[in-house]
Order: C-alpha cells, then sequence, then structure tokens
C-alpha cells in the first residue's frame, strides 16, 4: 500500500484521489492478487475509475473490466425510444456480471448520480425501466447481498450530484466542495487513511459485539416529538463495518459506512417517531415526518411536506407500514457533522441513527441466508418490496436497551454512545 507524506492539509486533489483510490482497493474491496474485477462509474467519474485501476494492478488484479455509464444518454432513451424500450434491460449484461462473479471476481460501483436525472420524466416509464433491470440483475445482485464475493462501493464526485448538493455556489466550487465532503467523510483527510479505516472498522465490530452478547429484547427512544420501542427481532444479529465474504476476503462494503444495523420484530414498534432529516424519495423531499406505530404498524402518518408520496410509499404493501431495519450511528460521525444532505444513500444513511420502513436483510438474524421466507416472518423479520430509510437521531435523542426482564439501560444519550466497548 502506498503512504502520502505530505500532511492532510497540504494534500493536493490528485493525492487525494489517489488516496480513496488505494483505500477503495485494499480496505473496502480488500483485492487478492490474480483477482478479477467488474467496477462501473459514471462517465464524470473517469479520473477516479482511473486511480482505481492503477491500484487494482498493482495490487496484483488479473484484469479489470468497467462499464461506465452516460446520464446524458440515459435521458435520450426517454426523449426518443419506442415505449416498449422501457420493459427492456440488457440481461445479456448482466447475466455476463454473474458469471464473472461466480468465477471469482470482485466488484466496485463507484457511486454518484445527479439525484434529480429522472425527476420530470414519465414515472410510469422510469418504474418500468427499474423493474426491468431489478429482474435482469438479480441473479448477479443475489451474489452481493448475500455477500459471496468482495464488493464495495465507494463515491465520485459529479458536476450535476454536487449541483444538487450546493445549490447555491457556482459549478467549480460546487464540484471542489463535494470532493471535500467526500474525503472528509470517507476518512481520506486523516494522516494515515488506511489505519484511519482499520480502527474505524474495528470500534464497529466491537459496538455491534456489544450489542450481539447483551441481546436486547427491545430499545426505547426518546427525543423532541420522540416516544418509541421497538422490538427486536428473535434470533437478531447486529452488523457492521467489514464482513468476510464467502469467497473468504475481508471486505468493507460501503465507503463511507458508519452504522451498525440489525432487524426489528415486525409486530413490536409502538409510540410515535419524528423523523430528523427529510426523506429524499424518487426525486421528491418529503418533510416533518412524524407517524404513530401501534404493534408493529404505522397507524398514523404525517408529513409537513411531501404527505401524498408518504401514504403512497406506506400503502406499497402490507410490510410498507412495518420496519424492517435499525441502525445506531453516533451524531459525532463525520457525515452528521458535515450537516449535508447529499441525496445519496451511501452517505443519507450513514448520518444518523436511523430505522427503515420494510424489507428486512435476512444477514440480520441468525442463519438468516439459510431460513425460509416463513421461518424468517416467524423470527419478526419483514417482508415488502420497499427499502426506505429515514433518520430519525440527533444530538437530542436518547436510547436505552431494554433486557428481556424489563430492565433498562442507557446505550444512547445525546446521540452519543454511553456504553464503553
Ligand atoms: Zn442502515
Ligand atoms: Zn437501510
Amino acid at each position: 500500500m502506498t503512504q502520502t507524506a505530505t500532511a492532510p492539509e497540504a494534500r493536493t486533489q490528485a493525492e487525494n484521489l489517489d488516496l480513496l483510490a488505494d483505500v477503495a482497493v485494499n480496505v473496502g474491496l480488500g483485492l487478492r492478487p490474480g483477482q478479477e474485477l467488474v467496477m462501473t462509474s459514471s462517465l464524470d467519474s473517469v479520473t477516479l475509475a482511473r486511480r482505481i485501476t492503477e491500484h487494482a494492478y498493482r495490487a496484483g488484479a488479473s484484469l479489470v473490466t468497467t462499464l461506465f455509464n452516460d446520464e446524458e444518454s440515459a435521458l435520450l432513451r426517454y426523449r426518443h425510444a419506442p415505449d416498449a424500450s422501457f420493459d427492456y434491460a440488457a440481461k445479456w449484461l448482466y447475466d455476463g456480471m454473474a458469471a464473472a462473479f461466480k468465477s471469482g471476481a470482485a466488484r466496485l460501483a463507484i457511486a454518484g448520480t445527479n439525484p434529480a436525472l429522472l425527476s420530470s420524466e414519465d414515472p410510469y416509464k422510469v418504474g418500468r425501466a427499474n423493474r426491468a433491470v431489478s429482474q435482469a440483475y438479480r441473479p448477479a445482485l443475489n451474489l452481493i447481498t448475500r455477500h459471496e464475493i468482495n464488493w464495495t462501493i465507494v463515491a465520485g464526485a459529479t458536476p450535476a450530484w454536487a449541483a444538487a448538493v450546493f445549490p447555491d455556489n457556482a459549478p467549480d466550487e460546487a464540484l471542489t466542495k463535494l470532493w471535500e465532503a467526500i474525503f472528509t467523510t470517507t476518512r481520506i483527510r486523516t494522516a494515515d487513511p488506511v489505519s484511519a479505516w482499520q480502527t474505524h472498522d474495528a470500534e464497529l465490530q466491537k459496538h455491534a459485539a456489544f450489542m450481539n452478547a447483551k441481546r436486547y429484547y427491545a430499545l426505547h427512544y426518546r427525543g423532541p416529538g420522540t416516544d418509541f420501542r421497538l422490538g427486536l427481532a428473535d434470533d437478531h444479529e447486529w452488523l457492521g463495518g467489514g464482513t468476510t465474504a464467502g469467497n473468504g476476503v475481508y471486505c468493507i462494503p460501503n465507503m463511507p459506512t458508519e452504522e451498525i444495523f440489525s432487524a426489528p420484530h415486525k409486530d413490536r414498534a409502538d409510540g410515535t417517531v419524528t423523523a430528523t432529516k427529510p426523506l429524499s424519495h424518487q426525486g421528491t423531499m418529503i418533510e416533518g415526518i412524524q407517524v404513530r406505530f401501534e404493534n408493529g404498524r404505522i397507524v398514523d402518518a404525517h408529513a409537513t411536506r411531501g404527505q401524498e408520496v408518504l401514504e403512497k410509499l406506506i400503502d406499497t404493501d402490507e410490510g410498507a407500514r412495518r420496519l424492517g431495519e435499525v441502525a445506531l450511528v453516533p451524531h459525532s460521525s463525520p457525515i452528521a457533522q458535515s450537516g449535508l444532505v447529499f441525496f445519496n444513500t451511501l452517505f443519507d444513511e450513514n448520518a444518523a441513527s436511523h430505522i427503515a420502513l420494510g424489507q428486512s436483510y435476512s444477514s440480520c438474524l441468525r442463519d438468516g441466508d439459510k431460513l425460509p421466507a416463513e421461518e424468517l416472518a416467524a423470527r419478526g423479520a419483514n417482508d415488502s418490496l420497499i427499502h426506505v430509510d429515514w433518520m430519525i437521531g440527533s444530538a437530542e435523542l436518547d436510547i436505552d436497551g431494554i433486557a428481556a426482564s424489563g430492565a433498562a439501560e442507557p446505550l444512547m444519550r445525546g446521540g452519543e454512545w454511553a456504553v464503553t466497548v
């Protein structure tokens, strides 16, 4: 691994990009000598993609194949393609990716899209196109979500994404600011980013292990507009940071990542929760969300803005009114401290403690990946077509862990961990 001798504040953009690529390949992916790499990137992120390619070959990659996409070209489809196009996806391409993963390739995605790209396109066409891709990608995506291969996601700033995050700045300034935010939140602006990531990963693992040893029955949240008790699924497991993939390679799938997360019990949420950040859903901002749960189900939902979108969202199916994820993030994490809304799940999901409406992760239950759907449901795992994270953490949130005996223990106070691990 390369280390720069330059002090963090004196580094050039090129040095920071190189460090990000080094961390992505050698810490995020843990790429093995002789391993193939399949990368996806926006054309706007080609500079980062080249740095990652160099680090991958220096780590011994046998072949790096990058699939570039272009947002302008994606829009041309909506302008000019025949209607039947929107039920179509390049299945041959996704089958090829699945074949590459099965033969040992690692996967790296450079995230960074214009969050408003499709906001003025026909939602019916957008929905059909998304569904076609979901179906075609499923065999390859299953290998990723089951962690059979080592994979990671890192972010690359693009002009359109930067304009959405910093609408009041000139294009060049906005792009510089977004890169700065990416470097800060991915711990690149530290003396030694590789060891900063190793320390951070160890902290996440320790907190997950603490929660797994405690085996709390429920969590109790208290804060402004929030008094909420959330039961945890039977046999739940807390996860966070890196994981050893099925191919034996240790990888950290998301960069940044700040959360430890688990599966709540779909029938055991009671009380009122108020969101602490706006929720960006399919190009719409839902603000001022306040929801009341009874026996795990949302019985009352309000938003000061985007109420209709919220109602439509929770009416998607029965599971959309119930919770599928609980995640703890301290308020001192770099993303929370940035105070930014990134309009990108990789960052926004790691900005605060959150819960998610909809689908659970089967990996958050002991041996969950091997259990049939009925068994997962019997343990309290939720099933839905949606998985939408919403932020409920703040500097004013207190959380207690509730033992099976009913005894309460302080877990977080004022948004920070109240336990030493
Ligand atoms: Zn999460
Ligand atoms: Zn989530």
